[in-house]
């Protein structure tokens, strides 16, 4: 039989990920020759081999591939005969375009866990242990291929104990480009809030940091994805403090935990919840209390029952609570509204404010990010927030489309979209553009990612909203790059979203878009939130919406939950709610109501009125604190006699107006509030059935951030298999306006209209 040379390209996320080493292994074991390295499409193989040879080579390497990895597509194929004499590793040349997927940060390995906890261990006690299959990576990385001298570990020489794990092919941080270790690594440094040093012995610094959180004390610590704010758990003052200084009254803080065991022995978790603790993501995943929920509950989340749960994500988390041994608060170092902190000097000047002592070190992180935050509902994963652990991870390919695209996303809750290649990556969540510095830091990311994939846009995609940031800054771009400028309308981008992450444009059926959330710019100039859409053939059409009623106030309606509930209340029953504003408040709104112009499909301040109209929040303290609230008093509701409050009404426009009424009489009638939250949201998933049937779908695709809703996605499936209807949410992404700039870009790639 023959012997030739084969080349094999390995597309996907394979760089960063110890695909190299584990290539350069299965070649040792099956005794073939040849070389590998990283090249601007993912990984080269070239082997001297058999046909069969290597076709089995390829085989037992897309079965065994490193478990962080993921292979979109492979291609093999004979070439002119090389001839190796061994089998070597090859570094990377930085050669044109770059086809690579970024590489988001993975948790902490487990075996890395075991060594840093060793005391015979070389690593015993080091902050920053990492592995080929763990540690840091888009934090760190400055250009492509990911290689050392590409991200921040290029200031630190490592000693000769790590070069020689780094050449030896036996080890597992064979060609770790994150390698280090306490003699030659990244160093913390433990200040006061003066700067002040307190402390550089290495081995008790985390040590002393425990000992300072169990005294009451509040920390800043920099974790490989920047600053996080952090104290016990299981001591209502500390907490009451960090509220204070914080100036965040109610909005919960999430809770680091040493162990899953711990965690187990707190909270109600299913399966699928622990898996997502203990994925390579190590997100927040929100997770119902019990009895025996052993911290100070109330201060970390106020009038909820559920908590926002994790596990360490890095050495340095893990170290500390491992000395700490109970439960942490953890929240992103940060002053109200602004991006996560990831700069010493500006940790040093902000956090000091809130914080007695500060731990820093001295690893430059190059793409801040928060934690990721989830939920668990009938066996899938609801984003509430993605960052840490899922972002920049590339969604899907890409082939033959026009590049380079930028799609600038929404304003709350803003993201981009960018098409630099063959591969889209949506960014992580930056937060609020009216706040200077997370704008400041969305314009800075753009620009830093468009630098690393050496791009220019030709097509920017903006919401029609003429005053939202992104697409102020949009505008802005597409004249100094000459691109062209498309405005996506806010409800269709988020339909496409869910229409683009399941792959639904060539479905040859026609699909109900359920797109529910706060606002956004409608084309009749009304503020949209309630929105049915059909989708067929690349077209798609507005068919229906919640009647409108009047947006009021601008902003603060949705703030107060009081003035929803004012404006959808019919004028008789008024005096219902005269008790929730003052004298000449009421004068106000109610004047402001004859006069007023401007409507809304709202369903997110329809969701506001039902919580005020049950006493359950008049005045939000942060965002969403009514839905979030009402979800919680309706979860305690433990029966099943719901009410659909549009029981035999033949509605056209799903009346809001009328659903408000029937809550109020129930309210009157005596029926408990938990009852009366839980029917409202049956009402509204019913509303949709109602819909799917006049429409004669059966496919539904839901978006946009009302789909947060535990209970409202947990009904409507259970509607949708009864009525054997195909239901889409948002999966990979958030349904909220975080998944705007993708489905921006899916409208512009697909939609004809
Ligand atoms: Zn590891
Ligand atoms: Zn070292």
């Amino acid at each position: 039989m023959g012997e030739g040379t084969f080349k094999i390209q390995i597309k996907g996320r394979v760089q960063g990920v110890g695909f190299r080493p584990f290539v350069f292994n299965l070649a040792q074991q099956l005794n073939i020759n040849g070389t590998v390295f990283n090249d601007a499409e993912g990984v080269l193989i070239k082997i001297n081999t058999s046909k069969d040879k290597a076709n089995s080579f390829l085989e037992t390497l897309l079965k065994n591939a490193p478990l962080v990895s993921i292979i979109s597509t492979y291609e093999i194929e004979e070439i002119t005969q090389q001839n190796f004499t061994d089998f070597s590793i090859i570094p990377s040349k930085l050669n044109g375009n770059i086809n690579i997927p970024l590489t988001p940060d993975f948790a902490i390995c487990n075996e890395c866990k075991e060594e840093i906890k060793d005391a015979k261990n070389r690593r015993y006690g080091y902050a920053f242990t990492t592995c080929v299959k763990c540690g840091p990576r888009y934090a760190i990385t400055k250009k492509f291929p990911f290689e050392r001298d590409h991200t921040s570990l290029s200031d630190f020489e490592m000693c000769f104990a790590c070069e020689k794990e780094y050449i030896d092919p036996a080890n597992r941080r064979f060609h770790s480009q994150t390698n280090s270790c306490s003699d030659c690594g990244i160093r913390l440094e433990l200040v006061d809030n003066t700067g002040k040093p307190v402390d550089i012995d290495q081995q008790k610094i985390l040590k002393k940091a425990a000992t300072y959180i169990s005294e009451g004390k509040i920390l800043a610590i920099k974790n490989t994805n920047g600053y996080l704010l952090c104290c016990d758990a299981t001591n209502s003052e500390p907490v009451e403090q960090l509220r204070q200084k914080k100036k965040r009254p109610n909005k919960p803080f999430a809770v680091l935990y040493n162990t899953i065991e711990a965690i187990q022995n707190d909270f109600k978790i299913t399966t699928k919840e622990k898996e997502s603790l203990n994925s390579t993501i190590a997100p927040i995943v929100i997770l119902e209390n019990t009895a025996n929920t052993r911290f100070a509950t109330q201060a970390t989340a106020p009038h909820l029952n559920q908590t926002g749960v994790f596990l360490p994500s890095s050495a340095i988390l893990e170290l500390l609570m491992h000395r700490l041994k109970k439960p942490l608060v953890c929240t992103s170092g940060n002053i109200h509204g602004s991006p996560i902190i990831s700069e010493n000097e500006i940790a040093q000047e902000k956090l000091s404010v809130v914080a007695d002592y500060i731990i820093h070190h001295n690893l430059p992180i190059q793409f801040p990010q928060d934690d990721s935050v989830l939920k668990i509902v009938d066996n899938e994963q609801i984003l509430l927030r993605r960052a840490r652990g899922f972002a920049p991870n590339y969604l899907a390919d890409n082939p033959n489309c026009e590049t380079a695209i930028l799609a600038m996303g929404a304003h709350l809750k803003s993201t981009f979209s960018l098409v630099p290649n063959n591969h889209i990556y949506v960014s992580q969540y930056f937060g609020n553009l009216d706040s200077y510095d997370v704008l400041e830091r969305y314009q800075k990311t753009i620009k830093q990612q468009l630098g690393v994939f050496n791009c220019s846009p030709k097509y920017i995609l903006i919401d029609t909203h003429p005053t939202y940031q992104s697409s102020i800054l949009g505008k802005e771009l597409s004249q100094s790059y000459n691109a062209q400028l498309i405005r996506v309308q806010h409800h269709k981008a988020h339909f496409t979203s869910v229409l683009g992450e399941h792959q639904l444009f060539d479905s040859k059926e026609k699909i109900l878009g359920v797109v529910w959330d706060g606002t956004g710019y409608g084309d009749d100039d009304a503020i949209w939130g309630g929105e049915f859409f059909i989708y067929k053939n690349q077209t798609m059409k507005r068919v229906n919406h919640f009647e409108y009623y009047d947006w009021l106030a601008n902003d603060k309606m949705a703030q107060e939950p009081r003035i929803a509930l004012l404006s959808l209340l019919e004028k008789e029953n008024r005096s219902y709610i005269i008790d929730k504003f003052s004298v000449s408040e009421y004068k106000i709104y109610t004047k402001m109501l004859e006069n007023n112009v401007l409507k809304t499909s709202s369903v997110g301040r329809l969701f506001d009125a039902v919580a005020s109209a049950l006493n359950i929040n008049d005045i939000n303290t942060y965002e969403s604190e009514a839905p979030m609230l009402l979800e919680n008093c309706a979860l305690t509701y433990s029966k099943s006699y719901y009410i659909d409050f549009l029981h035999n009404v033949d509605f056209d426009t799903v009346p809001s107006t009328l659903i408000i009424a029937r809550i109020i009489t129930a309210c009157r009638e005596g029926f408990c509030k938990e009852r009366l939250a839980y029917s409202f949201i049956y009402t509204l998933a019913k509303s949709i059935i109602t819909l799917s049937k006049r429409y004669n779908t059966y496919t539904i695709a839901c978006s946009g951030g009302v789909f947060q809703n535990r209970i409202l996605v947990d009904l409507l499936s259970q509607l949708c298999k009864r009525n054997k209807i195909n239901l889409k949410l948002n999966r990979k992404l958030s349904p909220n306006d975080e998944n705007i700039s993708f489905g921006q870009l899916m409208y512009f790639q697909n939609i004809k209209n």
